[in-house]
């Protein structure tokens, strides 16, 4: 007799890392180890401490060795978390209290561990700061290691994973997801609903398709269901009928055909059918993209966020280790240019490691952030400008500043940047005594200051991310009213034609690398307006060339001029994505 066929269930997540995978599912629950309680004879007391030292020594090198591992896999700073986690088990305070406990109680010294670190980790919680939260994370992870080292138990499951596998998992900790078989794993499922923890982010560079805030999935699936993962609508079909399957082997092959279409057309020039050449450059983050960079064929990187350096470091990176980045990236694009952008710390992005240096606001986007954190903390920001300078000694290196919103600001940055170049003079080092430097023009105070800033700038990048954000007053980050957010606002549009042209008037280059710019909808409208240059995440690159090179630039300002004359936001779109539907077609 046949087995009854399971009913289809669908569920909505969000999505974390796109792609769509199909396969059977390897429920991962991260459950705290159950720790016995008992009285430790006194004559067995001064064993008990050198358990827990041994214990603490074992976690070391555990961590040490995942942390080699990460290294060798995806690169140095994918494994910056893992200094954070060794120096949890440095924290004199924890480990001194820990044993204080057990001298004073006798009790085994699991039981002590786990009462203070609990402690620590319920302190750190209730912190009103998400990335301070973040490190009870840390703490969690790092004390469920020496618990298990201390009670014997093997470590976790996903790296001996027997087969191709969907992870489900109710949360997956920095030293889960860096022992997640790579070879094994098809997606990543996860009931919490971080966008931007570790484990989605090393989804992401594994580019295997992973869908977050699936609340209690791990509750309701067991080992071996078959399940589709789609990590472009943030769904998961588990038990997926036929009809399910064949539409989606239907989607995965539109998708295939056109990718391959794009990846075909991406290795011509980046012209227009009118003989426009645009220039198309790449945002990055990271040294380890440098490989996605080359593959999409960017003309340079428009924008290098350089705080992803600093964010997840347990202390700030010297001037010798920012320049080994910057050097890296500059050598890799040369002759191309590399636009690095100074620290834009604060506000959303607070340094994990230094938390002293980012005291809570009750208005983060507004506050000490970017270029008005850096004037504050000259040491910080010299060691970034001179590391920037040493790297234009080997490539095409441009200094950017974030944040800048008027020309007081602009002219301190200056200064400073003087005080580095003769610091360096002195030292006898080398650097491009005529390095451009620029400014992102994201405040709405920049954007109407334009023709005094450009007085100083070689070129403007306009974030329109922000830009955007400060115009409507629309947190860029806030769900509840992320429909307001509207990039074809009128207010926008006439915002970055008066950049343009106050910029072009001085002769001053203007580029956008906000998401705009990686946007194949947008795009014409921001080249029709006057926009010299697009940067955009590496793996948008082919899309927005595949319409750069269909479309006309006559067109396109005809699109501009048209946008400038109406007056409703959702009309705009609707002109821009005909625009851009009436010259791609997916079969
Ligand atoms: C922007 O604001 O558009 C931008 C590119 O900078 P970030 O997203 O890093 O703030
Ligand atoms: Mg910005």
């Amino acid at each position: 007799m046949d087995t009854p066929k399971k009913d289809e269930v669908t569920v909505q997540g969000i999505s974390a890392s796109q792609g769509i995978a199909y396969g059977q599912i390897f429920v991962f629950i991260q459950s705290d180890v159950e720790v016995p309680n008992y009285q430790v004879d006194p004559e067995k007391r001064i064993a008990e401490v050198g358990r827990f030292e041994k214990a603490l020594v074992t976690t070391r090198q555990q961590i040490s060795k995942i942390k080699g591992e990460v290294e060798k896999n995806l690169g140095p700073e994918e494994a910056l978390i893992f200094d954070a986690h060794l120096l949890v088990l440095e924290d004199q305070a924890l480990i001194g209290e820990t044993i204080r406990e057990f001298e004073t109680t006798g009790r085994n010294i699991e039981t002590c561990f786990n009462q203070i670190s609990t402690r620590y980790i319920q302190a750190f919680s209730e912190i009103d700061d998400e990335y301070l939260r973040e490190r009870a994370g840390d703490i969690r992870d790092v004390a469920q290691r020496v618990l298990q080292n201390l009670l014997g138990q093997a470590e976790n499951s996903l790296s001996r994973l027997a087969d191709k596998r969907i992870i489900v998992a109710n949360d997956v900790s920095p030293s889960d997801s860096a022992s997640i078989d790579r070879s094994a794993a098809l997606a990543l499922v996860t009931d919490s609903g971080s966008r931007t923890s570790h484990a989605v982010i090393m989804a992401r560079s594994m580019k295997v398709p992973a869908v977050v805030g699936v609340r209690d999935l791990t509750a309701r699936v067991k080992n071996g269901d078959w399940a589709l993962v789609d990590g472009y609508a943030g769904l998961i079909i588990v038990n997926p009928s036929e009809a399910t399957l064949f539409r989606y082997g239907k989607i995965q092959e539109q998708k295939k055909t056109f990718e391959s279409r794009l990846l075909k057309a991406n290795s011509q020039p980046s012209v227009t059918l009118d003989g426009v050449a645009v220039a198309l450059m790449a945002n990055i983050e990271r040294v380890e993209e440098l490989g996605a960079v080359k593959e999409y064929q960017a003309e340079g990187i428009g924008l290098y966020r350089t705080e992803y350096l600093f964010l997840n470091s347990a202390r700030i990176p010297t001037e010798q280790e920012q320049f080994l980045a910057y050097k890296t990236v500059a050598e890799a694009l040369a002759p191309h240019p590399v636009i690095i952008r100074s620290l834009d710390l604060g506000g959303d992005k607070p340094m994990a490691g230094s938390p002293h240096l980012f005291p809570k606001e009750d208005n983060p986007f507004m506050g000490f952030r970017a270029i008005r954190f850096c004037l504050v903390h000259t040491d910080i920001f010299k060691d970034q400008l001179r590391a920037i300078l040493l790297a234009s000694a080997h490539g095409k290196v441009r200094l950017m500043y974030p944040m800048i919103s008027g020309s007081e600001e602009l002219a301190q940055a200056n200064a400073v940047l003087a005080e580095c170049k003769a610091e360096l003079k002195a030292r006898g080092q080398a650097f491009d005594e005529k390095m451009e430097v620029g400014a992102m023009i994201e405040i709405p105070s920049a954007a109407t200051t334009t023709d005094i800033l450009a007085k100083d700038c070689a070129f403007f990048s306009v974030g329109t991310n922000d830009l955007i954000q400060y115009l409507l007053a629309v947190d860029r980050v806030n769900d509840r009213i992320a429909h307001l957010y509207e990039p074809t606002h009128p207010a926008v549009i006439r915002t970055l034609k008066h950049i343009v042209d106050e910029a072009h008037k001085q002769n001053v280059p203007v580029s956008v690398c906000g998401e705009m710019a990686g946007d194949p909808v947008f795009a014409p409208l921001l080249l029709g307006l006057g926009i010299d240059g697009l940067s955009m995440s590496p793996a948008w690159l082919p899309t927005v060339k595949y319409i750069v090179r269909a479309m006309t630039m006559a067109d396109a300002r005809a699109l501009a001029a048209e946008a400038l004359t109406m007056s409703s936001p959702k009309e705009i779109y609707a002109k821009c994505d005909a625009f851009y539907r009436a010259r791609v077609t997916v079969e």
